[in-house]
């Protein structure tokens, strides 16, 4: 590959890759100055500090063009550095995992505001991904037992990675949720998921970026079944949650009241559907009689 090095003084770079993104990507201001700065952090390692007190550092220009050009055709960043923040940890993320989002972490919230004060739990999280739901919570409650699922082995290579990296200790298992001999995690005290829920037909209102990079199979499901995940994982609480175990749920905002008749329809009790901090129907709690 051709080289093409150069000096500059560290702020400058920044003012440089800031104005390229304004223009170019038409970020705002604000957006671009963040991205500039986990560009040259990734790039050249170097720090906001480091950028501010005008260090001065050799770069390659036709190289920082190239990432330059895949953030402004809408490539998100933590692909780019294949880093992700969750719940203050740092996680890597890869084309096999979805970008954890600030919902996610409002449910891992909702999970320690309900269940903090128990130990020695039973914890299964089904499509785990980048693992970020199990590993935050078994930083924040280290005292329960922790199993984490995903279809893809790919994916559950970025989530034991991350969960050495966090220094947590999960069991990962690899299996499709919907096969028929299903492997019986027996007992489980609480299930969690936040499966894939975007159906087919709404991909027209989504961001591009989304749909461009994330990988669909964590992401879809069938327009003629919505719930297809969740009546599964359903069936599969009442095999192997214990009486009074809890299945915590990330929904589709236009589900609320379908998810609530479904779970009520297994004989769940205490259903709850909850909001996100936007205001969405975004959770489900209900607990096993
Ligand atoms: N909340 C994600 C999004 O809006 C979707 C996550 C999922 O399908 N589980 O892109």
């Amino acid at each position: 590959m051709k080289t093409s090095f150069s000096v500059s003084n560290a702020k400058k770079l920044h003012e440089k890759i800031v104005n390229t993104l304004v223009e170019e990507k038409k970020s705002d201001l604000q957006e671009a100055k963040l991205l500039a700065y986990y560009l040259m952090e990734f790039l050249y390692e170097i720090d906001k500090t480091a950028i501010l007190l005008e260090k001065s550092i050799e770069y390659d220009e036709l190289s920082l063009q190239s990432y330059l050009q895949r953030l402004i055709k809408g490539e998100p960043i933590q692909y780019i550095t294949q880093k992700a923040y969750f719940y203050g940890l740092e996680l890597s993320v890869n084309e096999h995992t979805l970008i954890p989002r600030p919902e996610t972490e409002e449910l891992v919230e909702l999970i320690i505001q309900r269940i903090g004060k128990k130990n020695l739990l039973r914890i299964a999280d089904i499509g785990t991904g980048s693992g970020c739901i199990p590993i935050a919570l078994a930083k924040q409650l280290p005292d329960n037992q922790y199993f984490a699922v995903d279809i893809s082995p790919n994916t559950l290579a970025v989530a034991k990675d991350n969960a050495k990296k966090n220094d947590v200790r999960i069991s990962f298992i690899q299996q499709d949720i919907l096969t028929k001999n299903l492997l019986r995690i027996f007992p489980l005290h609480i299930i969690i998921s936040n499966p894939p829920y975007i159906c087919v037909n709404e991909k027209t209102t989504m961001n591009k970026t989304v749909m461009d990079y994330e990988p669909d199979i964590a992401l879809f499901v069938a327009n003629e079944t919505p719930l297809l995940f969740y009546e599964k994982m359903a069936l599969y609480g009442l095999d192997t949650l214990v009486s009074g175990g809890y299945l915590f749920f990330e929904i589709n905002q236009l589900y609320g009241e379908a998810m609530r008749a479904m779970l009520l329809h297994y004989n769940y009790i205490e259903v709850e559907i909850l909001k996100d901090l936007s205001g969405n129907d975004r959770f489900a709690v209900a607990i096993k009689p």
